[in-house]
């Protein structure tokens, strides 16, 4: 399975980086987890949040969060719209799929109606 996000959410904070005090520097972003496989795809419902800096590089977690960065999460938090968890097939499996059935179907008719074929 392959893993893919789908940003919901990315924007520039302008808060200071608990880590380099930089002011421009943090991204917050919201994402949601999509697993791909050849057959299916599999989005998950729960939000991944995360807030990164790309001056130090660091990754901030929330415990390093100032009151002002979870303020700002929080507002931000509300703005977003998650898409609702899903399993879904791909084009791959109902082709096989069909594949199948109809590999089936000649299979019956051969065995059971060779009539049908003008054997
Ligand atoms: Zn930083």
């Amino acid at each position: 399975m392959k893993t893919e996000y789908i940003i919901l959410k990315e924007t520039t904070l302008n808060n200071n980086c608990p880590e380099c005090y930089s002011t421009d520097g943090m991204i917050l972003s919201f994402k949601q987890q999509r697993l791909k496989s050849k057959f299916l795809v599999k989005t998950k419902s729960n939000i991944v949040e995360s807030i990164n800096c790309n001056k130090c590089e660091n990754q901030i977690f929330p415990g390093q969060w100032t009151t002002d960065i979870e303020r700002v999460y929080d507002y931000h938090k509300k703005t977003i719209t998650r898409q609702s968890g899903s399993l879904r097939f791909t084009k791959l499996f109902y082709i096989l799929l069909l594949l199948a059935i109809t590999i089936a179907a000649f299979l019956y008719i051969y065995l059971y109606r060779p009539d049908l074929l003008g054997i």
